[in-house]
């Protein structure tokens, strides 16, 4: 019997999940998360029915590094195999730059590529290819297969990828990408299954979670997205600004005397729903608070989500659907209903009771636009293309 790991390995969680391969397809076997890494690590795993089989926190937790808690995981996957073996592993990797869209088996010559973008996503990237180089120290031989977030919108629309910027640097590849790719990528094959025929039509799915973006999707295929160059653009986040104006960023340097590096780290770390709280990154700990910063936080955050969601409909020249996705779009009925008031002139009508049930469907019967609430399960993706690329044509064996 085979098995495959996913891992999608961030700055502070490692998400990870084991498949068992079978004749056709593949199951879900056990799966979880490594979280606040750097502080105070701790791992809780579920098996298919949900049961929590590991809970797990580390001694001197604050001293431990990525690729020990990795070794730690791949212990014990081993001990959860039985008489399966592990025959691939598939990573989510964030930024594929203008190369690499479809899913590939990851040697030296693609990881110097990644390594090239780290730049372009430094809260991600360079966790995401660090595990992979700990699980090639670890098991030499095993594939490791690279998906991209980028991948869903890489046929866009050249314009859609153009930044208002001089063309030569177009050309050097500073432009538009998108991200959260293979969220969007499970969403549209919900939508699919839901509606064979038309995905839903127009749809604008949000990624609601630490990280946020929004995706408009017409017939199942991404054509336009808040996220652009990096996976700081868009939304306001937990603790990334989202869009800015630029002079902010010329004047954080140029008169405030901030360098490159501070900057850097104000924008992705410090701001967001952590800047303007001053409290927390995490939408629970500002709904339980009383301060105002804190409401004044989830009000921006709302506003944005709608303003930039409204910003896709010309594009999409209407709407059809919208689906709420991730953390707080999968959980967070009030942010939903408040969105959901915002672009009630677009044809959005909410019903309340399903909104607090976190049902599959929450518009009412007589909404103009169809509003969903979908799990998102970047795992399952990258498990799908992990055993596509296993059974394809030559197999993926070095
Ligand atoms: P990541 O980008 O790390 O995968 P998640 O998709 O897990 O993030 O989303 C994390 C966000 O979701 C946090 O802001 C968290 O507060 C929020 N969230 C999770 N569960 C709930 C819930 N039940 N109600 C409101 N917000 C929630």
């Amino acid at each position: 019997m085979k098995a495959i790991v996913t891992l999608n390995a961030g700055s502070s969680s490692i998400k990870f999940a084991l498949y068992e391969l079978l004749p056709h397809g593949f199951r879900f076997d056990a799966g979880g998360k490594i979280e606040e890494i750097g502080t105070a690590p701790r791992l809780r795993a579920r098996n298919a029915a949900g049961e929590v089989i590991l809970e797990r926190d580390w001694q001197q937790a604050n001293a431990i590094s990525h690729e020990h808690l990795l070794e730690d995981l791949f212990a014990w996957a081993a001990t959860q195999l039985g008489d399966r073996e592990i025959v691939a592993i598939g990573h989510r990797i964030v930024h594929g730059g203008s190369d690499f869209a479809a899913p590939r088996l990851i040697d030296d010559a693609l990881l110097d590529a990644l390594d090239a973008l780290i730049p372009l996503a430094p809260l991600h990237q360079p966790h995401n290819l660090a595990a992979v180089r700990a699980l090639r120290a670890l098991a030499p031989h095993l594939p490791q297969i690279a998906c991209f977030d980028t991948g869903f919108h890489h046929d866009l629309a050249p314009l859609t990828t153009r930044l208002p910027l001089p063309r030569s640097l177009h050309e050097r590849g500073i432009r538009r990408y998108g991200f959260h790719g293979l969220s969007y990528e499970h969403i549209a094959k919900r939508l699919r299954d839901i509606e064979p025929t038309h995905a839903g039509g127009r749809v604008i799915a949000a990624h609601l979670g630490n990280g946020a973006s929004l995706c408009a999707m017409r017939e199942g295929k991404s054509i336009d997205t808040t996220m652009g160059f990096t996976a700081l653009d868009g939304l306001m986040m937990g603790t990334r600004s989202g869009a800015l104006d630029p002079g902010v960023v010329l004047h954080l340097q140029i008169q405030l005397g901030m360098s490159a590096q501070e900057v850097e780290t104000l924008l992705y770390r410090q701001s967001g729903l952590l800047g303007v709280s001053g409290l927390s990154n995490d939408m629970r700990a500002l709904h339980a608070s009383d301060a105002p910063e804190a409401a004044e936080a989830i009000d921006l955050f709302v506003r944005q989500a709608a303003r930039q969601a409204a910003g896709l409909i010309p594009t999409l020249g209407g709407l059809d659907g919208f689906v709420f996705t991730a953390g707080i779009g999968e959980n967070d009925a009030c942010i939903r209903a408040r969105i959901c008031e915002s672009l009630s002139w677009a044809g959005i009508a909410l019903d309340a009771d399903a909104n607090e049930a976190n049902a599959a469907v929450i518009s009412t019967g007589d909404s103009k636009v169809l509003v969903r609430v979908i799990p998102t399960d970047e795992e399952a993706v990258i498990a799908h293309h992990v055993v596509d690329l296993i059974r394809s044509e030559g197999g993926i064996s070095r």
